[in-house]
């Protein structure tokens, strides 16, 4: 398996920001993981090309279920393909509380980007309620059970952990907690598409940063990381795809 460094620029950059990835492929031009950024879509065609011949590969951040048709401002994933995408991040927990996406939407989105030929990152996790009520395991594998596209390949699928709570704040769950979260999602992966989980990445995201990188790659079961914020800057996610390397 290729472990997986993923940045998600979520609404932030524009072309002057595309600096960022020639820094990034300048100082790690042959990594020892796959690393893959995911710029808004307004900049998905510039930073594959600015990617090209190069290790990085490009993602988007959501597309439609459907192919084509009468849906203004939705992208679907064949449009991402088209535009240089090879990965696209589905039920991202903003997009779950800002666009109420539901378990049942995100299948459908990733069953949309399997059909494409584009590799669907399936984002879980729970809030902190959730966490605190202790419903993280349930929650987690409902949303898992729901939202995972029939079909799904170690080569097709990703899926991320992602806590609520976790992402954007500089909180992080235990390394425990982690390990808990992630033995269960490789378990109920099983049950859902048999040994092709054995080979699935599956991610921890939430404050990922140079500093807490190392401790977290250590965790078994933790393929990677999605990174947001700490994406923005090569030397950041320089250093976490430096980290991911050595793990
Ligand atoms: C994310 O948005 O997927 C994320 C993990 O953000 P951050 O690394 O900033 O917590």
């Amino acid at each position: 398996m290729q472990k997986l460094a993923a940045g998600n620029w979520k609404m932030n950059g524009n072309s002057a920001a595309l600096t960022e990835v020639s820094a990034l492929l300048d100082s790690h031009p042959a990594p020892a993981c796959e690393m893959l950024l995911c710029p808004p879509a307004t900049l998905i065609a510039q930073m594959a090309w600015a990617a090209r011949g190069s290790v990085l590969k490009i993602g988007g951040q959501d597309c439609h279920a459907k192919a084509s048709g009468a849906h203004t401002g939705d992208i679907s994933a064949a449009m991402l393909q088209d535009a240089g995408a090879s990965y696209v991040i589905l039920g991202h927990s903003e997009r779950r509380a800002d666009h109420g996406e539901t378990d049942a939407m995100v299948r459908a989105k990733a069953e949309a980007a399997l059909a494409a030929g584009v590799t669907a990152v399936v984002c879980v996790g729970e809030t902190e309620a959730q966490r605190d009520a202790g419903e993280t395991l349930a929650v987690i594998g409902a949303q898992l059970e729901g939202s995972v596209p029939a079909g799904a390949t170690a080569a097709t699928l990703v899926v991320a952990y992602e806590p609520v709570w976790a992402i954007g704040t500089g909180r992080t769950p235990t390394i425990a907690q982690i390990a808990e979260v992630h033995a269960f999602l490789r378990a109920r992966l099983t049950a859902l598409i048999g040994a092709e989980a054995e080979g699935t990445r599956l991610l921890y995201g939430g404050s990922v940063k140079p500093s807490n990188a190392a401790e977290i790659f250590a965790v078994p079961h933790v393929d990677g990381a999605l990174v947001g914020g700490a994406s923005l800057k090569a030397a950041d996610f320089g250093a976490i795809v430096a980290a991911l390397s050595a793990a």
